[in-house]
């Protein structure tokens, strides 16, 4: 029998920011909350497939901690014993972590990334390991080599990708937090498709050590939630820096819980806000658009000043990223060379180190990775680097300096996250060009390296789905993003 994918039990219905009050006074234990989404998972995951592995017995052991602490007044954090969801690119001392990828089958890594340890410094029960497009290369988790997730939402469509078992946790109540990573949309486009928050922070604000690379300058790990402050306390807990990553910027975090409680309560006067020229019109979901403008006009009617501005090269965000992060990554993935992690096919001694790595390659990563790794092998190689590689990253630049003009004018840049709901499952899978479109609207945050949000916008009339807005701001104020995503969702009120 199949139970519904959207009902919230008593427990698993709260916000973390609920529920961590609750757990700080002892009206509930971090225990008793644990077990709740342990068994939520236990009943509704085999219809969704969000989880790649569950941690139950460590989750209770960091629970019981969790409790502990606070009954001895020393509480870690202020999501003491709220559990959450990790995305399986993040490395974990004790659980496996595959990226989604037969070529990491039965690795426990050696170390806690760094996301890790400061989860577990905030005592925070890691519930499990969430199912992710293999290495993070894809639109609609449909890249696993494992499994398919569905959409709590309608379950024979995509919930999302490359983060969508993170997205699918959160929407199902399987989890009240989760981590994603986002190198061209993988946080906010899974958000936008399930009514959950995503943000993607400024690049350099929260550690990669132990992210699993896909696209080093473009990676980076970031906060999901099912409400603006409940995103916005993970954020506090993930960013800051670390001299580990050598990217890792050595700045003061902005207070994003501060500018979370304070958007709630505040309206926009004084706020400038630019709708993008090219990030609507022909080619986008009528339903999707039309959320998009009611959405603008709440902003209006908040407020805020809202003008169109136009950022002209965006128009060559897709081409710029589909060169640069294949480059990246064919660097990257070189390491997975039957030699240090994971898979190692023909092992038994009739065959030469490189026929081992080769069979080892071959069988280890699936289409879309060997797609990539090609690809990015041929931008990079002499004669044609300067012609690719190089091209791609002139148009990054003026995609910054889009990006810088438009600061000049207004506080934040706002569009629709994506330019349809959410597609049937197998529908794009034959089709990379159609795959890549669906993250037309994220890209060009990556490929500037600043900060963006996806809050929902509600259900778009065509077809009942969830629409999410895409709120954009400068690098290092994300900040803004909060204080405008808190008061955008107080006036939108709840969803569905
Ligand atoms: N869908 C995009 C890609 O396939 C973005 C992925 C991501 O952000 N990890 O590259």
């Amino acid at each position: 029998m199949s139970t519904d994918t959207r009902a919230a039990g008593e427990l698993t219905g709260l916000t973390a920011a609920e529920l961590a009050g609750k757990i700080a006074s002892r009206e509930v234990s971090s225990v008793e909350v644990t077990q709740a989404h342990l068994d939520r998972i236990a009943e509704i995951d085999d219809q969704l497939g969000a989880f790649l592995h569950v941690n139950g017995a460590q989750a209770l052991v960091a629970a019981k901690a969790a409790d502990d602490a606070i009954a001895s007044g020393d509480a870690p954090s202020a999501l003491a014993g709220v559990p959450i969801a990790l995305k399986d690119v993040f490395t974990t001392l004790d659980a496996p972590t595959t990226c989604g990828s037969k070529i990491l089958e039965g690795w426990v890594p050696p170390y806690d990334a760094a996301v890790t340890e400061r989860l577990r410094a905030a005592g925070i029960p890691i519930l499990g390991k969430t199912n992710m497009d293999e290495f993070a290369m894809g639109s609609s988790t449909e890249n696993s080599a494992y499994q398919v997730t569905r959409n709590p939402w309608d379950t024979s469509r995509i919930p999302g990708g490359s983060g969508g078992g993170s997205a699918a946790a959160l929407a199902s109540y399987q989890a009240p937090l989760a981590i994603g990573t986002d190198t061209g949309g993988s946080i906010r486009q899974p958000a936008a498709v399930t009514a959950t928050v995503g943000v993607k922070p400024t690049y350099g604000t929260v550690s990669r050590y132990g992210l699993v690379a896909c696209a080093s300058s473009l990676d980076q790990g970031g906060p999901c939630g099912r409400t603006v402050l409940d995103t916005a306390l993970l954020h506090s807990v993930i960013a800051g820096h670390d001299a580990r990553d050598s990217t890792s910027i050595d700045v003061p975090v902005p207070d994003v819980i501060a500018a979370a409680k304070a958007g709630a309560e505040q309206d926009l006067s004084g706020v400038r806000i630019g709708v993008v020229t090219e990030l609507q019109g022909e080619g986008y979901q009528p339903g999707v658009l039309e959320s998009f403008r009611a959405a603008v006009s709440l902003l209006t009617e908040r407020g805020a000043e809202v003008v169109e501005v136009s950022c002209p090269h965006f128009t060559y965000a897709l081409g710029a990223y589909y060169l640069i992060l294949p480059s990246e990554v064919s660097s990257n993935l070189a390491r997975f060379d039957a030699m240090r992690y994971g898979l190692r096919v023909g092992d038994d001694g009739s065959h030469s180190a490189e026929e081992v790595m080769a069979m080892t390659r071959d069988q280890g990563f699936g289409p879309e990775v060997k797609r990539r790794i090609m690809i990015g092998t041929y931008a990079l190689s002499s004669g044609y680097y300067d012609a690719y590689y190089g091209q791609a990253q002139k148009v990054r630049t003026l995609i910054s300096r889009d990006f810088a003009s438009a600061f000049e004018k207004v506080d934040v840049l706002v569009s629709p996250t994506t330019p349809t709901t959410a597609f049937p499952l197998g529908e794009k899978v034959d089709d990379p060009l159609a795959m890549y479109l669906f993250d037309l609207c994220t890209l060009p945050v990556n490929l500037a390296g600043i900060g963006a949000m996806s809050v929902p916008s509600g259900l778009s009339a065509d077809d009942g789905l969830p629409v999410g807005l895409q709120i954009m701001a400068p690098a290092l104020a994300d900040d803004r993003l909060y204080r405008i995503g808190a008061s955008y969702e107080a006036a939108r009120g709840p969803i569905g």
